[in-house]
């Protein structure tokens, strides 16, 4: 569908509220919530055909209500809110009522490192007293609430025990939003948040105090195995495009799907993609058996994440010069991917731990098998 003029703020809510009410009516609401919550219950493995098929387009995943950051946020108080902190804000946002933002890193300091946080809060009283500066927070700008991650402990010797994930209201008083930050695909919610003694009650300590590292890791692998379900939806569609237009596009004697160039081109996408696919599914399989499943998330996250760029470009390329304008969702969604290798774990951040864990396998086993998937062959 085409996609909505988001400025018309009146008529692209009016238009996204309607087809959430035929989701619902539809039992096509919260699929990777459990049935209690309103949800269908779907596995992981079963959420990666749900999500690669409804990010093909813009809105599919908040129609179903499982886009990020909302779908990680939930995983999260599912797991380590406590029965107030599930009612008050796990269930206006299963049910569609409200709407919550990640908030994590921060301009001074290497958001890959998040030992580094400085954002720290103060116990007064009955209150926790939190000071810092956060950026690059989506959604922030339509949340209803933030969790958001600070340092409690400060002389901890373990600095990965140092963090706390705290509930916040927004708005609220020292909760202020500074800009939308303005990226490379427009001024689209990503928020810079200064925090100024900002009150919180400590009933809103999410999890245990100092576990907020731990959290913010155990968050990150589902959700970002789940945008790389979304990935491979944006890289199906860029190839579906790219052999529409290399099968229409004529020149020097045949179509383009004709060249042997282009075929190259198709073929090394049509691959990429299977790879995207059976290493997005194997990882989930891993999470739905309860089995450690970092090393697969890691290698996943790296290759989808560098597969939807190239696909995305090479679908440019055999545009031509339509492929460089805004006439097609090219342009867009070339600009989307590119944040694909730089959050929720950079490349680089990724290539460490996998090479590490390798390093570590052949070490203490004499092969790399447990590092490469673990798989019987
Ligand atoms: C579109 C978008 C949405 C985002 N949404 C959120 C959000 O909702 N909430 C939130 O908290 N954050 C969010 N982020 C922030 C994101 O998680 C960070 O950008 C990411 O963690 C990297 O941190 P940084 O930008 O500070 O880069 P830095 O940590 O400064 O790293 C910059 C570069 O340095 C290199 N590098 C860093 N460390 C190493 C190393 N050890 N070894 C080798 N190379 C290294 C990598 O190339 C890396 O890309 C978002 C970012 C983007 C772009």
């Amino acid at each position: 569908m085409e996609r909505l003029d988001e400025t018309d703020r009146g008529r692209y809510v009016e238009v996204l509220l309607g087809m959430r009410a035929q989701a619902q009516k539809a039992d096509l609401w919260l699929p990777h919530m459990p049935p209690e919550w309103g949800g269908m219950g779907l596995t992981h493995t079963q959420m990666a055909m749900v999500q690669a098929e409804a990010a093909k387009t813009y809105y599919g995943p908040w129609v179903l209500n499982c886009q990020a950051p909302d779908e990680g946020n939930m995983h999260t108080l599912l797991h380590w809110g406590t029965a107030e902190q599930k009612d008050r804000y796990l269930g206006p946002l299963c049910r569609g009522r409200a709407m919550s933002c990640f908030a994590m890193t921060e301009p001074e300091v290497a958001g890959s490192d998040p030992t580094l946080i400085r954002t720290h809060a103060v116990l007064d009283g009955d209150e926790w007293v939190i000071n810092g500066h956060k950026w690059f927070i989506s959604n922030a700008h339509r949340a209803t609430f933030a969790i958001l991650i600070a340092r409690t402990e400060g002389d901890f010797d373990d600095v990965r025990g140092a963090n706390s994930a705290f509930i916040v209201d927004i708005p609220s008083d020292g909760w202020t939003e500074v800009r939308q930050i303005e990226t490379m695909h427009g001024s689209t919610g990503h928020s810079e948040i200064l925090i100024e003694d900002l009150r919180v009650p400590v009933t809103n300590l999410l999890g245990e105090r100092g576990g907020g590292h731990k959290l913010g890791q155990a968050r990150l692998g589902p959700a970002r195995l789940a945008h790389c379900m979304r990935w491979i939806a944006q890289a199906e569609l860029a190839l579906d495009m790219m052999i529409d237009r290399a099968l229409n596009r004529y020149s020097h004697g045949s179509v383009l799907a004709e060249k042997q160039g282009i075929q190259w081109l198709i073929a090394d996408s049509t691959m990429e993609l299977y790879q995207s696919k059976l290493m997005v599914l194997h990882a989930a399989y891993k999470i739905d058996r309860g089995d450690d499943f970092k090393s697969e998330v890691s290698m996943a996250k790296h290759f989808v994440a560098n597969a939807l760029n190239r696909i995305v470009d090479r679908a440019v390329q055999v545009y031509g010069a339509l492929g460089y304008s805004t006439d097609t969702p090219l342009a867009d969604m070339y600009q989307h991917a590119r944040w694909a290798r730089l959050a929720d774990g950079a490349d680089e951040i990724h290539q460490w731990r996998i090479a590490q864990r390798a390093i570590d396998a052949y070490r203490d086993t004499g092969s790399v098998g447990s590092a490469a998937g673990g798989l019987p062959i």
